[in-house]
């Protein structure tokens, strides 16, 4: 069939097909979830409907895309890594990164009401933003995944001081900050057991260092020296490899579980 005299638009196309055996990383974030986590009165500092639904909907991308090995989540974000070896719509990183956020997001919206019970649906669309990161080696995946969990526990920790100050010590927003400028996690610490009765380190795994999602499957031979086997053993400040209740295990898509632990004890 003759090519209409249209298609040559086709060619203003970019090539974005990403490296090729290096690790690729998506990670999608909330937009304006300060807002969106108020709006449907999510519990401070954590949700755990919240989690739980931001959970489902990564496990629904986990089980559409086979390439993807882990997934790391907290918050409002969770971070995707597919084998060095994918060859997922020829590695075109629009397609895989607007696949990845599509799901989630439609998958976030489709489970809502399993997680709020009370609503049917969102008060307004949810959005979320996606990028693509290379990562040639374990070592720098491993440091990025160490430096999400290091997000995760400084801004739990300092959320649930702050709350801590605002609902139980009665303190304004604005005064409950003051309080903790300048401190540090030992502060912190402390004054949550002094003052709130509150261990932190007893606080649910889930809350202090996010969630972990791990696919069992048979390594391919090009993925042998894949992180999976390594990944939560040999991450700094690891101790053990505790497994974080991230899934309702009744819930639990075959072929995932929930996984371990990377981080253990206070950074
Ligand atoms: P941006 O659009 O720049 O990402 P944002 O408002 O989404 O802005 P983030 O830095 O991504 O800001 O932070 C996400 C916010 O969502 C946090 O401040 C937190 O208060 C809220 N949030 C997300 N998940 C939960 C949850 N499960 N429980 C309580 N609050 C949550
Ligand atoms: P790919 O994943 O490669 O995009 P695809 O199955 O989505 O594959 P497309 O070339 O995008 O294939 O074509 C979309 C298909 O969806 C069409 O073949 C058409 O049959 C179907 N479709 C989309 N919208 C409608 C509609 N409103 N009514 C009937 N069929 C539709
Ligand atoms: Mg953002
Ligand atoms: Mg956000
Ligand atoms: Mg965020
Ligand atoms: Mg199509």
């Amino acid at each position: 069939m003759a090519k209409s005299k249209y298609e040559y638009v086709k060619e203003f196309e970019t090539d974005d097909r990403m490296l090729r055996n290096v690790y690729v990383l998506v990670r999608i974030d909330g937009k304006g979830f300060h807002k969106f986590s108020q709006t449907h009165d999510f519990a401070k500092p954590n949700d755990v409907r919240g989690i739980n639904l931001m959970n489902h909907a990564a496990r629904c991308v986990m089980n559409e895309l086979d390439d993807i090995l882990l997934a790391f989540g907290e918050s409002d974000e969770y971070s995707f890594l597919f084998r060095k070896s994918t060859d997922l719509y020829q590695r075109r990183e629009s397609k895989i990164v607007s696949t990845v956020v599509s799901l989630f997001t439609s998958a976030y919206v489709y489970y809502w009401n399993d997680y709020f019970t009370d609503l049917k649906r969102p008060l307004y669309p949810p959005v979320f933003d996606g990028r693509a990161v290379l990562y040639p080696s374990e070592v720098e995946v491993k440091d990025y995944f160490a430096w999400r969990q290091a997000d995760t526990h400084i801004n739990n920790l300092f959320n649930t001081s702050f709350w801590a100050l605002v609902e139980e010590g009665g303190l304004t927003p604005k005064a409950a900050e003051a309080r903790l400028c300048g401190t540090d996690s030992k502060d912190k610490n402390e004054m949550l057991f002094t003052e709130f009765n509150t261990n932190y380190s007893k606080l649910p795994a889930m809350y202090r260092k996010g969630s972990v999602l791990l696919r069992e499957q048979i390594l391919k031979d090009e993925d042998k020296d894949a992180i999976i086997p390594t990944l939560p053993e040999t991450l700094p400040g690891s101790k053990s490899a505790k497994v974080v209740p991230a899934l309702d295990t009744a819930t639990t898509v075959p072929g995932l579980q929930s996984g371990p632990d990377p981080i253990s004890g206070s950074v």
